[in-house]
């Protein structure tokens, strides 16, 4: 993706026009923050780990942004990595537009996205462009090497947005706040050598299964690629148990697990516990 403004990012091939959709940041009301960026690496990892919570926060006022660090270029094994990330960024786009979100993608690539200086100055640009209150992105560690750097990528720019001398690409004006942030739990919930990772609390997203499903199956090129692999939609299935397993842990049908961020200087309350009405620590 290339930066073309001080603020906004280019449209780019397959992807929507971030100068309609994300807002200049001196037409923000000053009342209370309701932006949510989610930043998964690839197309659909969002989609697995918390529509459904966006879609609560989206019923309570939020203007959500989904971003991808990378197209999913490797995600096919018919097409182009040009061909997939063209169809595969278009899915996407429709899928945030199912929520009414906005989609961005920074155009790294599959298994490629680097923990470097360069990486960290872009997804800065991105948290100061979008000025959330509340960011979500994969943990720390987890089984694959694109999840962990954007983990750390995220969490180093939701403190740099706040540092002015840190440049970044487009020369985004710095944030005033570091926003609150939440960590999707490791595929499995458990660690690279099978130590448990428990989610600090668990949000109750059953009445989000529907629209979490028709995200997903936006994904085609990846729901059709197992279909055949499988025989069965082992997509949608593999949500739904992920769904499962986790809302087990507070008594429900299908839930969304997160861990917080809780080392200062980043805020600790859970504003999602607050602005959803539930238990801060439902594990
Ligand atoms: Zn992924």
């Amino acid at each position: 993706m290339t930066l073309v403004t001080s603020r906004h990012y280019n449209a780019g091939d397959g992807l929507v026009d971030q100068r309609s959709c994300v807002s200049e940041q001196s037409e923000r009301s000053m009342s209370e923050n309701n932006r949510v960026l989610a930043i998964g690496a690839h197309p659909d990892d969002v989609e697995f780990c918390c529509t459904g919570t966006l879609s609560r926060l989206k019923k309570k006022g939020a203007e959500v942004v989904i971003a991808t660090m990378a197209p999913g270029d490797c995600g096919t094994t018919q097409y182009s990595a040009r061909e997939i990330s063209r169809i595969r960024k278009g899915e996407a786009a429709k899928s945030a537009s199912m929520l009414g979100a906005e989609y961005v993608c920074l155009e790294e690539r599959d298994l490629s996205i680097d923990c470097d200086t360069v990486t960290r100055r872009k997804v800065t640009g991105l948290v100061r462009s979008v000025d959330p209150a509340i960011v979500f992105t994969h943990f720390l560690v987890d089984y694959m090497v694109d999840h962990e750097a954007t983990g750390r990528l995220v969490r180093d720019a939701c403190f740099g947005a706040g540092v002015p001398n840190f440049g970044t690409p487009g020369n985004e004006s710095h944030t005033e706040t570091i926003p609150h942030l939440y960590y999707f739990p490791p595929s499995g919930c458990i660690d690279n050598v099978g130590n448990p990772i428990e989610p600090h609390f668990v949000v109750d997203v059953n009445d989000e299964v529907e629209q979490k499903k028709g995200m997903l199956a936006c994904h085609a090129s990846q729901r059709e690629w197992l279909l055949r692999h499988h025989g069965m939609d082992e997509y949608i299935e593999s949500m739904l148990r992920r769904g499962a397993e986790m809302g087990k842990r507070i008594g429900v049908e299908h839930g969304e697990g997160f861990l917080q961020h809780r080392c200062q200087p980043y805020p600790t309350d859970n504003t999602i516990a607050e602005r959803l009405g539930i238990a801060s620590d439902s594990s």
